[in-house]
Formats: structure tokens, C-alpha cells, sequence
């Protein structure tokens, strides 16, 4: 399937990926999950190899590898440990959005920082009483002087504690429609009034930071606004077509690692005498497996290459998000099935794959809000 989407230059750069990967990533996987804990230092390695970069212009410190690479890179690291990837994504999205939306001075300030793995980022959008209807958001942003004033509080911020550029969607008027009224502010992580808290655990994703932010009196200077004053939900919406086909890789990933690690399970396990991979039930289920997750992989990366021909992909990446999420549950749990009992124990790593699968459904837009963007394409 890779042939269709990979040139020399992907291949040689995936060769690259799974040599750093393999030195820095694969001895501490395991620790990662039963530790809880992220190790920051290796994020800022990634950076410092060009794995935060791939979507932001050498000019700016970035790789400039693009979308398709970028998909690759993600898939390699979630197959490891997805927590990784999920830490890196708000920078990439910041990437993009910086890369896109900010001018000159703020490339210079903050986007080569990020580019290169030195400062980590948040995107901060939900909120207590606006999480699927993002455009219900109350942080307000107001001006006062050469100043902007934020006030309001957001919940289950990933990175929220180790990110230091807090990327935060505010209402700028109350007069307008939020889609025309909702600007975003960059807030660095020590701004006074600036409140982070981390009260609850995660069902997955073990090491993920994971929390609230709130915002009290907050002052940031005018050059933190990114884009246009009243434009932050529509860079939002462009940045969560970039998010939904970064975590569309992040669920193949874990497919891809659940069905490696399921064949080879299959076929070392004896029952009845035999591997129980020549029974016809696994075989069934590892072809279902394999199928589903070529059709996730097909769909995500046609989005990819769709998005580097400049084409929109509104419908393709939904598509992508709820097929790739849904699909990672359905292996997943299939991949603890085929392991027996050592599946359900902590023995292996496919309970870990099942507990991670599950936030794809949710985080990023639900499943359901995914759906709501197909069908609302499909019935223009
Ligand atoms: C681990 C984790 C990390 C996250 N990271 C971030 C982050 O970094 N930044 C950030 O801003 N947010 C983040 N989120 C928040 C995430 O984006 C939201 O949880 C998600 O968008 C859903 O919002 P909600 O939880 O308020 O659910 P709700 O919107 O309350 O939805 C509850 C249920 O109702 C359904 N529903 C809602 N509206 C409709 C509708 N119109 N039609 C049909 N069904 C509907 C939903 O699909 C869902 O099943 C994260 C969440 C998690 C769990």
C-alpha cells in the first residue's frame, strides 16, 4: 500500500525514523505506560531530529518534510508507544497553525522554538459547558491598552503542566456569531494568573499529561493574537483537519502494532496441538484485522495526499478520524481476544493498545461529530 503514497525519499527517511525510534523509544515503551510518566527529554529529541518540524519551512528551523512524512513519522511512533505521539501533536498542530496564520515576528519569536522540539505547546479550545460545540466557548479575551485581558478556564488540556506556549481560542466579541467573534492567544507558561491543575487519571495513554488550565486576568501583549482578530474559529477548523489525519495515524499505528503483535502470538501459541493460527476463527480474525486497517490506512493517507495538493479535506479527514478510531477499537480488542488470558494482563502490550484505542473516539471531535461533518458534505 506504501508504494502508492511513498516515494525513495519516505522510505529512506522511514529507515531513518525506525533507527531513532528503535535506540531511544523501544527500551523505555513499557516503562513509559507502567511508570505513568512521559520523558520530555525524549520529545525535545524528536524536535531536534526534525520529527516536530515535518509541516514548518526550513526558514523557520522546521524539516519541511510534509503531510504524507508527517502521517509516516507518527505511525512509527504510536506502533511503539502512542502517548509519545500524543504529546508531540499539539506541537505539530501549533506548527501548522503558526506556520500558516502567524506573521513574520511571531515565526521568528516562537514558531523555530517549537519547529525544534525547544518549547512544547497546548491547544486549548474545550471548555466545561463547550466541548463538541466548540463555538459555545466563554474565555473572553478583551482589550485593555496595548493588552489583552483573558479570562475563563478550559478542561482536558493534553500537555497542560509541561507546555510552555498555551495556545488559547478566546470570544474577542459577543456582538457576532463566534464563528466571526473568536480569536486565539498564544499565553507563555508563566504569565501571571496562569493556573494549571491535574485532578484526575486517564483510562489510557498512560504518561499523558493531562488537565486544566485557568485563566485569571491574564494579560498577554497584542503580538500573542495569532491571525486575524474574530478568525480563530476558522484557523481552528483548518488546524483540526491537520489534528483528525495526525490521529488517524496515531490509531493505525496502534492497529498496525496490535496486528504484528496478534500474528506473532497466533502462531507461537499451541492448542489442541497445533499454533492456534491455523484455526479458521484466528485466521478470520486476523484477515478482518488486516483488511480493516488497510482501509483506515488508505483513507488517512489519500486524505494526506489530498491536503499536500492543496484540495479541501473536510469530509476526507472525518472520514479518516471516525474510520481509523473505530477500526483501532475493533483490533485492538480483537488482538486482546487472540492472546487469552495473558491478554488481559499487563504481560503484553495489547491491553495497553485497547486502553489507548478508545480515546481516539473522543478526543479530536467524537465519532459522532465526525459523522455530523460527513453527513452535512454528503447532503450539501
Ligand atoms: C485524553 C483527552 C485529551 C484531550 N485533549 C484536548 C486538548 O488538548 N485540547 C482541547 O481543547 N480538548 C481536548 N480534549 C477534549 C476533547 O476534544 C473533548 O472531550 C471532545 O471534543 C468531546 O467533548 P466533551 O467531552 O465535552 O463531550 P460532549 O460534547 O459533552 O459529548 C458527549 C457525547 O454526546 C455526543 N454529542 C455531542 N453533541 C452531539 C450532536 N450534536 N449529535 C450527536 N451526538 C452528540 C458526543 O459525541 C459524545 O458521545 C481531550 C479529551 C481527552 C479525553
Amino acid at each position: 500500500m506504501n508504494d502508492l503514497f511513498f516515494s525513495e525519499k519516505h522510505y529512506n527517511l522511514r529507515e531513518d525514523v525506525r533507527k531513532l525510534l528503535m535506540k531511544e523509544l523501544e527500551p523505555i515503551k513499557n516503562q513509559i505506560n507502567k511508570n505513568n510518566k512521559i520523558p520530555i527529554a525524549l520529545i525535545k529529541k524528536l524536535g531536534k531530529n526534525g520529527l516536530i518540524g515535518p509541516l514548518i519551512p526550513e526558514k523557520y528551523s522546521g524539516s519541511d518534510l510534509g503531510l504524507i512524512a508527517h502521517c509516516m513519522i507518527t505511525e512509527e511512533i504510536s506502533k511503539i508507544n502512542v502517548a509519545i505521539s500524543v504529546t508531540r501533536t499539539p506541537c505539530i498542530l501549533n506548527g501548522y497553525l503558526l506556520n500558516r496564520y502567524g506573521n513574520d515576528f511571531q515565526k521568528e519569536k516562537f514558531l523555530k522554538k517549537v519547529a525544534t522540539g525547544e518549547k512544547m505547546c497546548s491547544i486549548c479550545v474545550t471548555e466545561e459547558e463547550a466541548g463538541s460545540n466548540v463555538a459555545g466557548i466563554k474565555t473572553s479575551a478583551s482589550k485593555v491598552g496595548q493588552n489583552y485581558v483573558l479570562n475563563g478556564s478550559k478542561k482536558f488540556i493534553t500537555n497542560a503542566g509541561i507546555a510552555d506556549y498555551y495556545f488559547v481560542w478566546c470570544i474577542t466579541s459577543k456582538k457576532v456569531n463566534p464563528r466571526n467573534g473568536m480569536s486565539v492567544f498564544l499565553v507563555e507558561k508563566d504569565t501571571p494568573g496562569l493556573h494549571i491543575e491535574n485532578p484526575y487519571e486517564l483510562m489510557g495513554i498512560n504518561g499523558l499529561y493531562n488537565g486544566i488550565i485557568r485563566l485569571e486576568n491574564v494579560e498577554v501583549p497584542e503580538h500573542n493574537l495569532i491571525g486575524e482578530k474574530g478568525m480563530g474559529f476558522q484557523s481552528l477548523m483548518n488546524t483540526f483537519n491537520i489534528e483528525r489525519l495526525t490521529l488517524s495515524c496515531e490509531c493505525n499505528g496502534l492497529s498496525m502494532a496490535a496486528l504484528e503483535d496478534s500474528k506473532r502470538y497466533a502462531k507461537s501459541r499451541i492448542q489442541f496441538d497445533k499454533p492456534i493460527s491455523t484455526f479458521q476463527i484466528i485466521k478470520l480474525k486476523i484477515a478482518e484485522m488486516a483488511t480493516k486497517l488497510q482501509a483506515a490506512r488508505l483513507l488517512t493517507y489519500n486524505a494526506a495526499k489530498l491536503a499536500e495538493m492543496n484540495k479541501n479535506i473536510i469530509k476526507e479527514a472525518s472520514m479518516a478520524k471516525a474510520f481509523s478510531s473505530k477500526t483501532a477499537v475493533e483490533i485492538t480488542s480483537e488482538a486482546v481476544q487472540i492472546h487469552g488470558g495473558i491478554g488481559y494482563t499487563d504481560v503484553h502490550s495489547v491491553e495497553r493498545y485497547m486502553r489507548d484505542a478508545k480515546f481516539f473516539m473522543i478526543g479530536g471531535g467524537t465519532s459522532e461529530i465526525q459523522n455530523l461533518v460527513i453527513a452535512r458534505e454528503e447532503l450539501k
